[in-house]
């Protein structure tokens, strides 16, 4: 017995012992991917980062609004026309967008597509849309539009302004996909970002967590709040990094599907949950119903937590799991 006990824990200090940190970065969908983990060989991380490249491709061919051949291209071009077939995975992450704009109240809402395009042409053209092309926009908003066949795997736009737009979740989305891959290789501990959004897998060795630095916004390193991590997702969602902007004001990226408005109360959140893809949704979400959204989502799952910076840019709030810095 005292000898398999012996056994056992040498076993356990070799596989922990040839454990080493390896990193690597690459570009993918406008924004550096940058891969941590503990792994047993070099050669064995370059094989799962080059699978996490390819999968982000995958992602990238069904989800890009940037591109003419991506599946979600398909499907807005046959918006009011036709339904379009579509792979499981493109339906599984529709469907999942729809029952978390059904949590949210609608403030996350992958048919923002129109909004946000007449937001961006407008603002791009030195004018705020006028209320009527924002009452049009809006007409085109909403998820309830989105009709699914399950059996055909198909996905129908019911009008022919519908656009879906996956910015909110798809990064999210792509960095559990990423964390999966690594788990299935057998690389437990790492650390995965993909331009701020993230998940923490297991620590290092001989660590609680990993420390996560969530940056002040508007200014380029500074370090606001520090997070205590392990198998959490983060996301940060806000109106510094990419905005609309008309005379000098600034207008966020994030718009709120049920006033045809950018989000207005906060300058950013940071949220907290089980997964990435849920982080970077109710980043969004947050941005949009403000400090109450945090309030209610937090009470509802104990596992989320939210930090929310107000317009001020002096006021931080924390709800949930986060502990206020
Ligand atoms: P970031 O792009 O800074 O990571 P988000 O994750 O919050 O921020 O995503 C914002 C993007 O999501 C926008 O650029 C747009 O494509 C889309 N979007 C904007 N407003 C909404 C909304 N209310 N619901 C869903 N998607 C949205
Ligand atoms: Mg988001």
């Amino acid at each position: 017995m005292r000898l398999l006990v012996l056994l056992a824990l040498l076993l356990c200090s070799c596989s922990h012992g040839t454990e080493n940190l390896y990193e690597r970065s690459f570009y993918s969908m406008g924004s550096t991917v940058k891969l941590k983990f503990y792994s047993p060989s070099e050669e064995l991380f370059h094989r799962v980062v080059d699978a996490c490249v390819k999968r982000t491709k995958e992602i990238d061919r069904l989800f890009s609004n940037y591109r003419d051949d991506s599946v979600l291209a398909e499907v807005n071009r046959n918006a009011g026309v036709a339904p379009v077939s579509v792979p499981t995975e493109f339906l599984r992450l529709v469907r999942t967008s729809i029952k978390y704009s059904e949590l949210t109240e609608g403030a996350f809402d992958i048919t923002i597509g129109s909004l946000f395009e007449l937001w961006g042409t407008e603002t791009k053209a030195g004018r705020l849309p006028g209320r009527s092309r924002i009452r049009d926009a809006l007409g085109c908003t909403g998820f309830r539009k989105i009709k699914i066949d399950e059996v055909k795997s198909q996905v129908f736009l019911d009008g022919d302004c519908v656009r879906l737009d996956f910015g909110a979740i798809g990064k999210g989305y792509a960095v559990d996909e990423m964390v999966n891959i690594a788990r299935q290789n057998g690389i437990k501990r790492g650390l995965v970002n993909f331009g701020g959004n993230i998940y923490a897998m297991d620590p290092p060795a001989g660590k609680k967590f990993w420390d996560v630095g969530v940056r002040k916004p508007g200014s380029g390193s500074e370090i606001i709040s520090k997070l205590d991590l392990v198998d959490k997702g983060v996301a940060t969602s806000g109106d510094y990094e990419r905005y609309f902007e008309h005379d000098g004001k600034r207008y966020s990226h994030i718009i709120d599907p049920r006033t045809g408005w950018p989000a207005e109360d906060v300058t950013s959140v940071v949220a907290v949950s089980k997964t990435a893809t849920e982080a970077d949704i109710f980043s969004t979400a947050v941005s949009v119903l403000g400090p109450r959204g945090a309030k209610m989502f937090a009470r509802k799952d104990k596992s989320l937590g939210f930090l929310v910076v107000w317009k001020s840019g002096k006021k931080k709030s924390c709800f949930g799991s986060y502990a206020c810095p």
